[in-house]
C-alpha cells in the first residue's frame, strides 16, 4: 500500500485515529509539524533563552532533544544543555546514559549528568526495599528536585522532558481518578509553577502518540535505550497505561480526547482547585501542601530506615 500523504513512497505506519497510513518520511514531517505547531501554541521559547533538555536516553527525550533542536535553530542566542540523571538502576540507566552520551556527541550538545548517589548519598536500587514508597514515587519526586535544581544552578529559562501523549493521557486519568484535580490543572500547559523556585517545564511532545515517537526515533536513527526500566511493571502507571491502551483500541482518539479535555479546563481548574494550596517546605523552601515537601518526606523516612 502506498503513503497516504505523498503516494509516492511505501506507507508502513498505520495511524488509526487519522485513518491512514504513511511512509517514514511523512511521519517524521508529520510529528515534526505537529510538534511545532505545538511549541508556537503555548509560545514556551523566545531568543537569548537558555533551554535544559531532561535527556533519559530513551526515545522520548532523544526525539524531544533533536526535534528542539531544529526548532530553536534559528532563534538567536539560544543555549541548549542537555541533562541526565542517573537514579541507580544497574542494566538499565547506565545503559541508558551510553545512548545518551552517543546523541549528544552526534548532535553536538553541551552534556550535564548528575546523580542521586553524589546529591542523597544513595543508588535508587538500594533503598527501594526499605520503604513503603513506590520506586517510581522515590524516583520520580528524588529525580523531579534534582532536575529543577540543576536547572535553576545552570540559569536556565525552561526545562524540556520528553511526555508524550500517552504519558499526559495517563497522568490526567490517574489524577482525575484520584480526584486530585489540582494535580491534573499543573498539567496544563498554560497554569504556572507553584513558585519562582521551579523552572518552568515544557513539553514538546505533548500530542505525540508514544508509538509515533519511537517510529520517529528509529527512522531518524538516534541512538536509545529500548529497553524499559526493571520497575517501570511494579507502577500504578503501567496499570492506566494497560488501561488506556484497551480503550483506544476500541476508540482511536480517546488519548486525544482526553487531553483536549484538559486544554480546555485546565485553566479553570486552577482557578478552582490550586488556590491557597502553596507553602514553602520547612526544610528545603520548596513549594509543599504540607510542612514538609514530598522530596523532603521520602529522604526523612528513607533516613529512618
Ligand atoms: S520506571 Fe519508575 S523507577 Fe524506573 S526510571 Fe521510571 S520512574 Fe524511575
Ligand atoms: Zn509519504
Ligand atoms: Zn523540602
Amino acid at each position: 500500500m502506498r503513503c497516504r500523504r505523498c503516494g509516492e513512497r511505501r506507507g508502513e505506519y498505520e495511524r488509526p485515529y487519522a485513518g491512514d497510513v504513511v511512509c517514514g518520511r511523512c511521519l517524521v514531517e508529520l510529528v515534526r509539524d505537529r510538534v511545532f505547531r505545538e511549541v508556537r501554541r503555548w509560545r514556551w521559547f523566545e531568543p537569548g533563552q537558555r533551554v535544559v533538555v531532561a535527556l533519559s536516553g530513551g526515545k522520548d527525550s532523544a526525539v524531544a532533544l533533536r526535534l528542539i533542536l531544529e526548532y530553536l535553530e534559528p532563534l538567536p542566542e539560544v543555549e541548549v544543555i542537555a541533562l541526565t540523571v542517573d537514579e541507580g538502576i544497574s542494566g538499565f540507566r547506565d545503559r541508558c546514559l551510553r545512548q545518551a552520551e552517543r546523541l549528544v556527541e552526534e548532535l553536538e550538545v553541551e552534556w550535564e549528568v548528575v546523580s542521586f548517589e553524589e546529591e542523597y548519598g544513595f543508588r535508587l536500587e538500594d533503598v527501594v526495599e526499605d520503604t513503603e514508597y513506590p520506586a517510581c514515587t522515590v524516583c520520580g519526586v528524588l529525580r523531579r528536585r534534582l532536575i529543577n535544581a540543576k536547572a535553576r544552578e545552570l540559569n536556565a529559562d525552561v526545562v524540556v522532558t520528553g511526555h508524550n501523549l500517552d504519558d499526559e493521557a495517563q497522568a490526567v486519568l490517574m489524577n482525575f481518578v484520584k480526584a486530585d484535580l489540582a494535580q491534573l490543572s499543573k498539567l496544563h500547559p498554560e497554569v504556572k509553577p507553584e513558585s519562582e523556585s521551579v523552572v518552568p517545564r515544557v513539553k514538546p511532545l505533548r500530542r505525540v502518540p508514544e508509538r509515533e515517537v519511537r517510529w520517529v526515533a528509529d527512522e531518524l536513527n538516534l541512538p536509545y535505550h529500548p529497553d524499559p526500566c526493571p520497575f517501570a511493571e511494579s507502577s500504578v502507571r503501567s496499570f492506566f497505561r494497560r488501561l488506556l491502551d484497551e480503550l483506544e483500541e476500541e476508540l482511536p482518539n480517546a488519548k486525544f480526547g482526553i487531553l483536549q479535555a484538559l486544554d480546555r479546563a485546565g485553566p479553570l481548574l486552577a482557578e478552582e482547585f490550586l488556590q491557597g494550596e502553596v507553602r514553602a517546605c520547612e526544610r528545603c523552601g520548596e513549594p509543599a501542601s504540607g510542612e514538609l515537601c514530598k522530596a523532603c518526606e521520602i529522604l526523612e523516612a528513607l533516613d529512618q530506615r
